[in-house]
């Protein structure tokens, strides 16, 4: 067998930033740009994959690449992110090893294409039959299904994720897929009734305005492409029942209130038109004055004792859009548990998993608010991971070959999830104090807190920071903190946080949700049961968050990573164009440049004896055409033979490690000669 370590032959620039010489931050963007211009859009760090995002679609998807990869080496063939899926799996089948593709990169860079990709790939080569084809099928569609309700257009991105998600695909012990289980996180809700200037509401709400030719929305389905959610195994019934709510949803926000003047001089809120506020009801099978009154009263139970206050106009909106989002998100929610419903694992137990991870890229807008704090908490989060993982394994291969290990400096971004998360003095801990406090509760309150206990944190600023820059800046609104991320500075507005974390929805709106005569409606509203009176208050939306996150990050260390680099090339969702500043920026905030030194630090290149004696033992009569002995001698008996410097390679347990690709281009001559 001959290894083709094709990362050098033919290639546009090098395929493996690890062997690029010299090695610097110019280089490094030199080769990334003159592999993109040639539509090279992935290059490796060892096993890491960078992947450019083309914004157009190149013809390297093909059944014809699947074959191309399937069972081959990870260095055989040019970089692809085909090879890295092959990889994975293949470990996995073989070596009964789980797997986690971990997708990182900032909004729009190509985490969810990536991972539909890798999807993809693993389904053409797992497994074949009718019954495992309907699991990969099932698989397949719940993306389609998922990102119609989860991902919008934003100025990042058109087809933007706007929630997290963690699929682990299971298989038997022969590889073959047995079904999913989906896990999501944190839905960005808000979105529902606001949405920033030139982005747009959740695909879903277009898809069905387009196929709603008349408002009956009779035989909605019709219209809209409901295939997808139909292969995942919604009945015709669910489909209905689900758009029916989404349409729900639509008429809740055309609902508008007027004041109307009592004689005690305060002004009570009255709905403005009763036609929307009708049709939604009749929607949901909802008796019309059971909801006007919702939007009416506000009724508190305290010590046996019930008391009800009408509600203002301001307050009849704020109730609106919290049942709006509410709907929603826990129509999203339940969403996925039905799809898991479908696709889990049927009778037959589960041998090795695949966890597929892909979430909301790291985002910076003109006005950022919690979920932006949630989502590059998130990201930070998988930052992290990455720097433990790669300098772990590293390590850790290191130590399992005997080898000597080496430090390298790098940044550590263990310090601003700590400023986050820390449960005594984080960000998050403040929030969740603050929102639990008797008295007066308001985001200024919260932003005072943050001010005196993060004021001398070095990645925290806020007027009151020491050295901090908004002493000076008075361009800065008063109601903002800044925080520097691993990926750039963000500054939040604190407006919102409280009420988001609160996340509390008037009793009276899930009380009208649950006697609804929709039996959808009713499950979404559990607590609306009368006499299920839970005084307990329900867990906050960051809480939950951290969690979450914090389950996932436990499970991932469990698997064995693989890693996947998202880099946007620009900031105007074109094809072709480079922007270096932009790229730069990433290369630096991913670590990349520590990621190539790392590698590089002990040793560039390291191949199992087996294939390096193959490969090279043309170059020496004593073990060409046949070697006899162990590999690892005849590889030993080679390098003598070539007379390369002891200090240029070690030899491992079961591999030889090369410190300089200078060696390898070396031998790599040789053979060419
Ligand atoms: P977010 O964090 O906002 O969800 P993301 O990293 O998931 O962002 P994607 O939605 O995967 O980004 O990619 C954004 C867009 O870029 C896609 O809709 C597609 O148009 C284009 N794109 C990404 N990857 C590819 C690819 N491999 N080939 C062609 N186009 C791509
Ligand atoms: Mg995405």
């Amino acid at each position: 067998m001959e290894v083709k370590t094709s990362l050098l032959d033919n290639m546009i620039g090098v395929g493996d930033m690890v062997l690029l010489e010299p090695l610097s931050e110019d280089s490094f963007l030199e080769n990334l740009k003159k592999r993109f211009d040639h539509n090279e859009i992935y290059t490796y760090i060892g096993s890491v994959v960078i992947s450019m995002n083309p914004y157009r679609s190149l013809p390297i998807f093909t059944p014809e690449k699947v074959e191309e990869y399937r069972n081959r080496n990870f260095y055989e063939l040019s970089p692809h992110i085909y090879a890295l899926a092959d990889e994975a799996y293949r470990s996995l089948r073989d070596q009964d090893k789980d797997q986690c593709i971990l997708i990182t990169g900032e909004s729009g860079a190509g985490k969810t294409e990536a991972s539909k990709l890798v999807m993809s790939y693993v389904a053409a080569v797992c497994g074949k039959g009718q019954e495992v084809n309907k699991v990969k099928e099932q698989l397949l569609q719940s993306n389609p299904v998922l990102e119609a309700f989860g991902n919008a257009k934003t100025v990042r991105n058109d087809n933007s994720s706007r929630f997290g998600k963690y699929m682990d695909i299971e298989f038997d012990f022969k590889g073959d897929p047995l079904g999913g289980v989906i896990s999501n996180y944190l839905l960005e809700k808000s979105r529902v009734v606001k949405q920033p200037r030139g982005e747009r509401n959740f695909h879903v709400f277009y898809q069905l305005l387009s196929g709603a030719s008349d408002d009956t929305l009779s035989n909605i389905s019709v219209f809209l492409d409901c295939n997808a959610m139909q292969i995942v195994g919604f009945m015709e019934d669910e489909v209905q029942s689900v758009l029916e709510l989404v349409a729900a949803v639509l008429k809740l926000g055309n609902i508008e209130f007027k004041p109307e003047s009592r004689c005690n001089g305060t002004d009570e809120s009255r709905i403005k038109d009763k036609n929307d506020l009708k049709e939604m009801c009749e929607l949901l099978g909802i008796e019309q004055s059971v909801l006007e009154r919702a939007f009416s009263y506000r009724t508190v139970e305290a010590k046996m004792e019930k008391v009800s206050t009408t509600l203002n106009v301001a307050q009849a909106y704020y109730a609106r859009d919290a049942l709006a989002k509410n709907l929603y998100s826990r129509l999203f929610s339940w969403l996925v548990t039905r799809i898991n419903e479908s696709i889990k694992a049927q009778a037959k137990t589960r041998h090795k998993v695949m966890g597929v991870l892909d979430i909301y890229g790291f985002e910076i807008f003109e006005d950022n608010s919690f979920e932006q704090f949630i989502i590059n908490y998130c990201n930070e989060k998988l930052q992290q991971i990455f720097i433990e993982l790669t300098l772990h394994e590293e390590q850790e291969e290191y130590i399992r070959e005997g080898i000597e290990w080496t430090n390298i400096e790098y940044f550590n971004n263990a310090i601003i999830c700590d400023l986050i998360e820390n449960n005594q003095n984080g960000i998050l801990a403040m929030l969740d104090e603050e929102c639990l406090r008797p008295g007066t509760v308001t985001d200024e309150t919260f932003l005072d807190k943050l001010n005196t206990i993060c004021a001398e944190h070095q990645h925290f600023e806020s007027r009151l920071s020491k050295n901090s820059k908004f002493l000076n800046d008075h361009s800065l609104p008063h109601n903002c903190f800044r925080i520097q991320h691993y990926a750039g500075k963000v500054l939040y507005r604190v407006e919102g946080f409280v009420d988001k974390n609160n996340d509390l929805l008037y009793r009276d709106l899930s009380q009208a949700m649950y006697k609804a005569n929709h039996s959808l409606i009713k499950q979404l509203f559990p607590e609306g049961n009368p006499s299920k009176v839970n005084l307990k208050r329900p867990p906050t939306a960051g809480f939950q968050f951290k969690a979450s996150v914090g389950t996932l990050m436990k499970n991932l260390q469990t698997k064995n990573p693989n890693y996947i680099r998202c880099i946007k090339p620009n900031d105007k969702k074109a094809s072709h164009i480079f922007t270096e500043s932009l790229v730069r920026h990433q290369v630096r905030y991913l670590g990349l440049m520590e990621n190539v030194r790392v590698r590089r630090a002990g040793y560039a290149f390291r191949q199992a004896y087996e294939p390096c004696l193959e490969r090279y033992k043309m170059l020496c009569k004593r073990t060409w055409p046949h070697w006899r002995g162990p590999e690892r001698e005849g590889v030993e008996v080679l390098m003598t033979d070539l007379q390369v410097p002891a200090d240029e390679f070690s030899y491992g347990r079961s591999k030889i490690f090369i410190r300089n690709p200078r060696t390898l281009f070396f031998l790599e001559e040789r053979r060419r000669q």
